[in-house]
């Protein structure tokens, strides 16, 4: 019989509509010759329901983000044998969902792109799409993937970090260590995406209401010295079916209007082309592409990354690079960076997806 992929999206996170997005695109894209799909939700308050099969319903419509549909039979996953995940919903009784052969965690940001959700999954047996426990929390948190990086000789921009703690009893310190940055700064939750509670800050006195920004998504704060002048890069990263080398994507190039501060939530999924204009592939010299690539690799390689990951770089005026960050569930549209730049590789989003759930079924249970 054919294998039972269960597409997870949507979830608790500020990048539930993203998410959902992104589901509708994987829905559309999973070749039903090959796969059964069952498609769940998880509520903006974390309940897991059974979706309608209805991927159209999962675009963004006339600036209308799609949310997952709350109405839909709770479930909740269980290491059954016989029956699966379980419907656990008490009103309608324990339904069968039935053996589930692989997760496709299609969710971006805390409790999903972090590990948590990869460890239920360990927990219950299940095999999923992506990286593990350990490499998902360490990628989710700025503050731990840059100690990581740095452990291994990557080059990150001069950052400090404010904690619930120092921020709430020892403001002073906070602020100091953030001035000896020198501005602009970026202030960032620790753990977040879609550049959702980012903001530069240019002065002293802005660096209160960011920070409080920041809060309202983490509790833990980033402030990175902001790199001026920079052009931003990008690179695609996949785990090889032979077990072999990861490979990575060709190289590509964000560019948008000045008119922007940075790549902000409105320039990633609002604005058209007009306005921000993805080039694939950048135009670098070979060995700056050459640099990335391998880069990028070996940063998906120091992490434990498995499946996928999209390695955002900034390259300096003095042809020196940055990196700025791993995502290990990438913004997955058909218009996002990372299929794009598979595209421009020669894989396309449909055998993008094939080639990601096939990675999930051939892992082994447990210990990797
Ligand atoms: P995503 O996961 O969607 O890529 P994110 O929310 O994890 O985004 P970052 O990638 O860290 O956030 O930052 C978002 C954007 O903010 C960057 O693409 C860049 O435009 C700008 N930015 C972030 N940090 C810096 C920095 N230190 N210097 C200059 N620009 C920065
Ligand atoms: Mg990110
Ligand atoms: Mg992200
Ligand atoms: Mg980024």
């Amino acid at each position: 019989s054919k294998p039972r992929v269960a597409v997870v999206f949507g979830g608790r996170s500020s990048e539930h509509a993203v998410s959902c997005v992104t589901a509708g695109s994987v829905l559309r894209a999973l070749d039903r010759d090959k796969y059964d799909v069952v498609p769940i939700g998880i509520t903006t308050d974390g309940r897991w329901v059974l979706e309608r099969d209805e991927p159209e319903r999962l675009v963004i419509q006339a600036g209308r983000l799609p949310e997952v549909d709350e109405k839909g039979t709770a479930v909740v996953l269980a290491n059954d044998d016989e029956r699966g995940l379980v419907c656990l919903d008490p009103a309608a009784g324990p339904t069968a969902l039935g053996r589930i052969d692989v997760v496709f965690p299609v969710l971006h940001g805390p409790f999903g792109e972090d590990g948590t959700l990869q460890g239920l999954l360990e927990m219950a047996g299940v095999r999923y799409v992506g990286a593990g426990v350990l490499a998902s929390a360490v990628a989710m948190d700025k503050h731990y993937a840059k100690l990581i990086l740095q452990a291994n000789g990557f080059p990150v921009a001069p950052y400090t970090v404010i904690t619930r703690r120092a921020w709430e009893t020892d403001r002073a310190a906070c602020q100091e260590a953030v001035d000896s940055l020198g501005y602009p700064v970026f202030v960032k939750p620790a753990r977040g995406g879609s550049s959702i509670g980012i903001t530069k800050v240019r002065q002293r006195a802005d660096l209160p209401e960011a920070v409080e920004e920041a809060r309202r998504y983490d509790p833990k704060v980033v402030v990175e010295a902001a790199v001026l002048n920079a052009r931003e890069i990008e690179c695609g990263v996949l785990e090889s079916l032979d077990g072999g080398r990861p490979e990575a994507s060709v190289v590509a190039e964000i560019c948008y209007d000045t008119e922007y501060e940075f790549y902000d939530f409105q320039a990633k999924y609002l604005d058209d082309e007009t306005h921000v204009d993805l080039r694939l592939p950048a135009d670098l010299e070979p060995s700056v592409a050459q640099e990335v690539q391998d880069m990028a690799i070996r940063a998906f390689e120091a992490l434990s990354v498995e499946g996928l990951a999209r390695v955002d770089f900034f390259l300096r005026e003095d042809g020196t690079l940055l990196l700025n960050e791993i995502n290990t569930m990438p913004g997955f549209t058909p218009y996002s960076m990372f299929p794009r730049m598979w595209a421009a590789s020669g894989l396309d989003y449909p055998s993008l997806v094939d080639r990601l759930v096939q990675l999930a079924l051939r892992r082994p249970l447990g210990l990797r």
